[in-house]
């Protein structure tokens, strides 16, 4: 996943994952022969981000690794607090987990290219994986399910390859190996986390799978791995008219929802 002489920045939540990761790859820096610099994105939820920000800083600082911060409202302009009131307000035509999502995935690459890095590494393992694969079948978006493996290629100038070293560990093992390192993360959920349909995936799958069902997950990430073949050569990469990042189609997911958000808090008044 690496190459000596590589710079790599570590997406960081502050949850046990992401500082399990960050923990792993400190400690591997030095033989693997890279340079690790950790990177957060302030999503900007009250009673849940600061605490997790501050267990970030507090682990980072522990492992002697710089940790770059920037925010929603630095870059799109917005809190996701404010764009979520303002989603309510109009109906809930997306969900604050959808547009959350793309907007992070947005911010985490603009930060890892204005620092020049080489590789981006998430904390996804094989249980996010599984979820994030299902959730895309479920809305009928096969190619999309199946595109991305454990490793992604350099298939834009301003996208950077993202890494997944936990991508075929299950969420238990990581959790164990959190524990068996003393990586402590506060309990503090996402309050939007009740909106989303990956929660319901992510029980439902737990359930299954500890019910005479111990090989599910791995079952279907066998699946993943069998589609991603057939479609990662389908996927093709345009440059989005409005901020110039990669994009599947004239104008990025991004910028769709910036907009969106940024008219409903103008007509709304909410800023
Ligand atoms: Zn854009």
């Amino acid at each position: 996943m690496v190459k000596p002489g590589e710079k790599v920045a570590v997406a960081v939540s502050g949850g046990k994952d992401s500082l399990s990761l960050l923990h792993l790859l400190a400690g591997k820096a030095e033989e693997l022969g890279i340079e690790i610099v950790g990177i957060l994105v302030d999503e900007g939820i009250r009673g849940y981000r600061e605490v997790k920000l501050e267990a970030a800083r507090r682990y980072a600082d522990k492992l002697n690794v710089e940790l770059v911060v920037n925010s929603f409202k630095g870059i799109f302009g917005f809190t996701l607090d404010e764009a979520v009131q303002a989603l309510l307000l109009d109906g809930f035509r997306y969900k604050p987990c959808t547009v959350c999502g793309v907007l992070r995935r947005y911010a985490l690459n603009q930060i890892a290219l204005d620092l020049g890095v080489d590789k981006l590494a998430t904390a996804h393992n094989l249980d996010d994986e599984v979820q994030a694969f299902l959730l895309n079948a479920l809305q009928s978006n096969l190619s999309v399910a199946a595109r991305e493996g454990p490793l992604s290629e350099k298939v834009h100038m301003k996208l950077v390859p993202r890494i997944k070293p936990f991508y075929f560990v299950p969420e238990k093992e990581v959790m164990i190996y959190a524990l068996l390192n003393g990586i402590e993360s506060p309990f503090v959920e996402c309050p939007y986390i009740v909106y989303s349909l990956r929660h319901v995936l992510r029980k439902w799958l737990n359930q299954t799978a500890s019910n005479n069902n111990p090989s599910l997950k791995h079952r279907i990430m066998f699946l993943k791995t069998k589609l991603t073949k057939h479609f990662t050569r389908q996927t093709e990469f345009k440059t989005c008219k409005i901020c110039g990042m990669p994009s599947s189609r004239d104008t990025c997911k991004a910028c769709e929802f910036k907009n969106y958000v940024t008219s409903l808090l103008e007509r709304d008044k909410l800023f």
